[in-house]
């Protein structure tokens, strides 16, 4: 029998507090958590402008920032696969033994149920405002975006010109849709 150890996936971008909240919701009920970043080999697009590794930075510095125990918890970068038949296994190859799996993404339901895991759906916190899209949005509207983040997402943010780098994003997306036309 595994360890009382849960796994969470998330593209996180970027991390915001509602991250957080079920990060720490769910270490209540587990011993360890694996924290996956999905999809971690896409960057510089309008839905995914930060790279695994900038991810990796915002979360290690987020779970400090909320003094979570680091013995508690390992951060593993997933890369996306063609098959989604294949991807549990895929994730399974690359992450250390889990006995639940905790999402509220009814893909990743699906696939974990199929190859027969514990699913938890955990609570959600002000999902409408505590969202990537959301946080995103803002960004690109010049509203207050830092609210919805732990400081210390908000100065990795700041340390990689994250903002300029989704308006350039941005700006490029819409021009192309432009010349297509
Ligand atoms: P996400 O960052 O949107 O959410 C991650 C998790 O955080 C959610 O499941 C949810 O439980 C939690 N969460 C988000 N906002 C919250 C809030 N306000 N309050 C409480 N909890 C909140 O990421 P996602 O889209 O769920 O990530 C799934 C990843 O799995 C993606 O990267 C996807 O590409 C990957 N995936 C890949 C394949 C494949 O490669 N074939 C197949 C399935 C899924």
């Amino acid at each position: 029998m595994d360890e009382n150890r849960g796994l969470l996936i998330g593209r996180m971008q970027p991390v915001h507090n509602g991250h957080i909240s079920v990060i720490q919701e769910t270490l209540k009920e587990v011993d360890e958590l694996i924290i996956g970043i999905g999809s971690a080999e896409k960057s510089h697009t309008d839905s995914n402008p930060f790279t695994g590794g900038e991810r990796i930075l915002m979360l290690t510095k987020a779970l400090r920032e909320h003094k979570i125990d680091p013995s508690r918890y390992y951060i593993i970068p997933l890369e996306d696969i063609a098959c989604n038949s294949l991807w549990v296994g895929h994730v399974k190859m690359l992450t250390p033994p889990f006995c639940r799996v905790y999402s509220g993404n009814s893909l990743v339901q699906q696939l974990f149920e199929e190859d027969n895991m514990k699913v938890v759906q955990p609570p959600l916190f002000n999902r409408t405002i505590y969202s990537g899209t959301e946080v995103r949005r803002r960004m690109l509207n010049n509203e207050n975006w830092e609210e919805l983040l732990p400081k210390s997402v908000v100065n990795v943010i700041k340390e990689i010109k994250g903002v300029e780098r989704i308006r350039k994003l941005h700006k490029k997306e819409v021009s192309e849709l432009v010349r297509k036309k």
